[in-house]
């Protein structure tokens, strides 16, 4: 391999010369305590190296190997549960909590070789197979089962595949290919800048249920999808975070977080093994994988770590799995390219950041999608990318959130507004959006649900009504406007307060099935265009807004998704009670006459 020596240090940034035949993205071990880098720019025998850990110390003269490898991860049983750093090396979450770094060059691989893991063959002697099928399976956790796949590129008759304990490295079987036979292991490597091959992409239209009222019925995601939420500080960030994590339809979850101050990954590390997957009864860690970078971990360090991030979630995609990657924050990620790149000394563009600042992003967001996968059997797996941002002063005209809302489909705008209002979640329904509304058929689409884009628009229609009197409310008090636009407040009071707010910590609010949301959100549509009938018919609308079923609305939020008969008494009970005011209106209004 070429060794070359170091001719300048500039932060995380080393000019190397002397590495003759090194290639772009080519791993490179740099000093005596051999660092780990890679080579990001190659200029007329100069190699700029970004190197992932600290670079104190380092001079030059100091010497630079080449690996001939570019950089890629470890796959393979063992990532559930995993927490690592940006260069996917296992980080010991109490390590972390006391602020106990890896020292510098340490070689740990991400898999641990010395477990073993019981390996149940799924292919015959003699099986012919192709890149993709799966071989066999490993119980890696209670809830998560490992599928171990022919590596792209080998094809041939599988030989040897027998159940067996073994540690990620011994072989499990053989593939005899045209060309001789090549060992398979239950670990393989892939380099992290390359997409994992996948057969088709499918259109995503299958939504992604994630029981958050708010998202599913206003702003879908779908699953294969990408969304983008900015997270202001004190918006319940955290929350929605937590709760997509634990209760989006989906199998894995993969956590890429690059905190800006080191407590904030922290918590994250603290935080995250301590969740319970309400479904299972298990930890969620034992289906997630952490990809944590503190603040005090090099730049470079977190401009990998998306990247790390992202091709395990790939992997664990071609499995045939639903996977969901949250990155938080990407703004932190586009810093750590906007710091190199000042280094490399490129012409930059808006607010310094790199000109392909906006390729970069969009080259993330397409690794998203439903697809094909490899595999003889055909099947789908999804990666759904939900990326926060955190621009200074969230300041949505910041070039990282422009970028990325050019390319993502939702936008959930929370709003620290709402927040302080307790109004939680605390997503802006006026701001945010999704693309996917015409694309995603409801799941759980009973006869009924063929309304939920009619009750859906009109909920908006009725909110951004409300939007537009509150102007006016606030200049003259709501006992001014006039009674047709008071029944508005009411109905967009009802949806707000009613519907969209959500607690987190109620143990049966905190998720609603599709079916419940429908029914929710149905019952006060037909409750408000009901209401305008009796409105219309004489009924006053300080006595609509009394009536005693509307306290069955308002607490629909609790009725347990066993009883969702329920919504149909209180629609009665609605009706019956509006039929009431408007014949007992128009009573008034006949005696009024006389
Ligand atoms: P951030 O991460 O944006 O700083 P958090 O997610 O920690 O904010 O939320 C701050 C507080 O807001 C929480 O401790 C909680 O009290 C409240 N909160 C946020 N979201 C919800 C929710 N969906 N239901 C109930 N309370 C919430």
């Amino acid at each position: 391999m070429a060794t070359g020596k170091i001719e300048k240090v500039s932060g995380p940034l080393v000019v190397a010369t002397g590495l003759t035949g090194a290639k772009m993205y080519e791993v490179v071990r740099v000093g005596e305590e051999q660092l780990f880098g890679e080579i990001i720019e190659v200029r007329s025998g100069r190699y700029s190296i970004q190197v992932y850990e600290d670079t104190g110390g380092l001079g030059p003269g100091a010497p630079v190997t080449a690996t001939g490898a570019p950089l890629s991860v470890e796959l393979g049983p063992g990532l559930m549960t995993g927490i690592y750093d940006g260069i996917q090396r296992p980080l010991e979450v109490v390590r972390a909590k006391f602020g106990d770094f890896i020292s510098r060059g340490a070689n740990v691989p991400a898999l641990d070789r010395a477990k073993k893991w019981r390996f149940i063959p799924t292919v015959h002697d003699g099986q012919q197979v192709s890149p993709g099928d799966v071989l066999g399976t490993v119980q890696e956790t209670p809830i998560f089962l490992h599928k171990i796949m022919v590596p792209p590129g080998i094809t041939g008759k599988a030989v040897g595949f027998v159940e067996a304990e073994k540690n990620v490295e011994t072989p499990v079987g053989l593939i005899e290919t045209d060309h001789g036979q090549v060992e398979v292991r239950m670990m393989q490597l892939w380099p992290v800048r390359q997409g994992r091959p996948f057969v088709r992409r499918l259109p995503p239209e299958v939504p992604l249920v994630t029981g958050q009222r708010v998202i599913d019925m206003f702003f879908p995601l779908a699953k294969g999808g990408t969304a983008c939420v900015p997270g202001p500080f004190g918006s319940g960030k955290t929350v929605v975070q937590h709760q997509l994590a634990k209760w989006a339809d989906v199998d894995v979850v993969v956590y890429v977080g690059c905190g800006e101050r080191g407590n904030e990954m922290t918590d994250v590390l603290m935080e995250m093994p301590e969740l319970k997957d309400p479904r299972s009864g298990r930890p969620l860690i034992e289906r997630t994988t952490l990809v944590a970078n503190t603040s005090n971990m090099p730049v470079a360090a977190r401009e990998a770590s998306v990247f790390t991030g992202i091709t395990m979630a790939e992997y664990f995609r071609d499995m045939g799995y639903n996977v969901a990657l949250m990155a938080d924050s990407s703004s932190r990620w586009a810093e750590a390219m906007r710091e190199i790149s000042g280094r490399l000394e490129e012409m930059p563009g808006e607010e310094g950041y790199p000109a392909y600042l906006a390729s970069r992003i969009a080259a993330f967001y397409e690794r998203a999608g439903r697809t094909v996968c490899l595999g003889a059997d055909a099947r789908e797996g999804t990666l759904s990318l939900i990326g926060a941002v955190s621009p200074p002063g969230g300041d949505l005209s910041d070039p990282v959130v422009q970028a990325t809302l050019r390319v993502v489909k939702v936008f959930w705008g929370l709003d620290d507004a709402l927040a302080a209002q307790r109004h939680f979640p605390a997503i802006n329904w006026l701001n945010s959006y999704s693309l996917y509304l015409d694309t995603t058929e409801l799941a759980a689409a009973g006869g009924v649900d063929k309304l939920w884009p009619e009750f859906r628009s009109e909920a908006m229609g009725l909110l951004q009504r409300e939007a537009e009197l509150d102007e006016l409310v606030r200049l003259v008090g709501v006992d001014a406007l006039p009674a047709g636009d008071r029944l508005v407040m009411q109905g967009a009071k009802m949806i707000r307060e009613d519907f969209l707010h959500q607690n987190a910590f109620d143990p049966i609010d905190t998720f609603s099935s599709h079916r419940k949301q429908f029914l929710m959100l149905r019952n006060i549509i037909l409750f408000y265009r009901h209401a305008r009938k009796a409105f219309e018919a004489g009924a006053e609308v300080g006595e609509i807004a009394k009536l005693p079923a509307l306290e069955l609305v308002a607490r629909a939020k609790l009725i347990e998704e066993k009883n969702l008969g329920e919504f149909e008494i209180i629609l009665k009970r609605l009706y019956h009670e509006l039929d009431e005011l408007a014949v007992a209106g128009e009573a008034a209004g006949s005696e009024d006459g006389q």
